[in-house]
């Protein structure tokens, strides 16, 4: 590995990425930028390499596969600036810096009595990724908090402002996860409020919150610092912790399948959950149940495995490769299409192969 800073980035060649993603599985960088300031990226795009060839950019790693090593040149971003832009009292508009970590943005805010995020705090990652999958967490997703993503548009050479509007978002999606190649997010804005009411409507999390001493008669009035302490605790004792078991959180995505499709397999299968999607005409399944019924939960082969406590979450052992577990991601999502006639997409992207 060789490293060099040129201003306000640095060039490493043959970088490890082995501790950059939450499997931990081994890849390597032919050329890792990392990049202190996104005002250079205008001149970065005017390389060749970076202008013509394939870039990953790369945050924390945590909704990624390296199935083998990234093609072409990896990018980080590392500003880790945080503000409040606008402020009227009750709304005020928060601005973050790619680079920051999803969940010290969420106790910032908190900690200014801003409310808007903490449904989705504790998800790891990066400020500049939690749009790209419009990421979502217990009955909210980040969407209704953007106000202003901004971004280095390829296309275009220059840099963009995109409202929630633009981004096209969608469950565990947006334009940016469409067209991967085009955007890197600099930094993103979310109005948040003062007064906002608590989002309980998500099942189990009334009962943390009567669990940690709250009065069921109060709930309805719960600070968001209060539901960011429930969320955290739920997820503790639900999720493993990457740092102990390698993993990228859910691995699939809720197959959403015609309403008509969903209650033929809800009669045969009763204990099937299926929520209404938005339209009415359609249904979103449970991956989870799906996977759990065709008996992954627990299983393990080698070092790749599925969580003991998570049907959806698969787990890195230890020394398991990226290719190996897309394989197992493959023969789960085969087994469930035989057994039940649905198709399961992956929510992390797969790097150095295709799904
Ligand atoms: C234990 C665990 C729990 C999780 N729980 C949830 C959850 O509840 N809800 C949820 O939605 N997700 C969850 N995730 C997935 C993940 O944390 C989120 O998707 C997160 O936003 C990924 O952030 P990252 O910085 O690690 O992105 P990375 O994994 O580094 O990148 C993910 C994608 O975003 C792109 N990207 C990253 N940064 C930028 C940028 N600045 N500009 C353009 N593209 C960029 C990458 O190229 C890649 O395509 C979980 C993951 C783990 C490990």
């Amino acid at each position: 590995m060789t490293a060099a800073c040129v201003g306000s980035y640095r060039i490493v060649e043959n970088a490890r990425l082995d501790a950059r993603n939450t499997f931990g599985v081994s890849a390597t960088a032919s050329m890792l930028v990392e990049v202190a300031d996104a005002a250079a990226l205008p001149e970065l795009f005017g390389y060749a390499m970076l202008r013509d060839g394939p870039v990953l950019v790369l945050g924390g790693g945590s909704n990624l596969l390296f199935a083998g090593n990234p093609p072409g040149t990896v990018l980080a971003l590392g500003g880790q600036q945080v503000r409040i832009v606008e402020d009227d009292g009750p709304r005020a508009i928060v601005r973050a810096d790619a680079g920051v970590e999803w969940h010290a943005l969420v106790l910032w805010t908190l900690g200014r009595g801003l409310g808007g995020l903490e449904n989705l705090a504790l998800i790891p990652g990066t400020v500049g990724a939690a749009p790209i999958q419009n990421i979502g967490a217990y009955g909210v997703e980040v969407r209704e908090s953007i106000h202003v993503v901004e971004a280095f548009d390829r296309m275009l050479g220059k840099v963009v402002r995109l409202d929630s509007a633009d981004c096209a978002f969608a469950y565990r999606d947006s334009r940016f996860k469409r067209d991967p190649d085009r955007h890197v997010v600099t930094a993103v804005e979310f109005a948040l409020r003062r007064d906002a009411a608590p989002r309980l409507d998500y099942a189990g999390l009334r009962d943390e919150l009567l669990a940690m001493g709250n009065d069921a008669a109060t709930l309805d009035g719960a600070r968001p610092s209060q539901v960011a302490e429930a969320v955290c605790r739920i997820r503790r004792r639900k999720l493993p912790d990457p740092a102990v078991l390698g993993n990228a959180g859910s691995f699939f995505k809720n197959p959403v399948v015609p309403a008509s499709q969903a209650e033929g397999l809800q009669a045969a299968h009763p204990s099937l959950p299926a929520f209404r999607g938005n339209d009415g005409t359609t249904r979103k399944l449970s991956a989870a149940w799906l996977i759990d019924a065709c008996g992954w939960k627990g299983f393990r082969e080698g070092d790749a495995g599925v969580a003991a406590s998570h049907a959806l979450v698969l787990v890195n052992h230890g020394q398991a490769s990226g290719a190996q577990l897309l394989e197992l991601a493959r023969r789960i999502a085969a087994s469930v299409h035989e057994r039940f006639g649905v198709h399961l997409e992956p929510e992390p992207r797969i790097i150095g192969a295709t799904w």
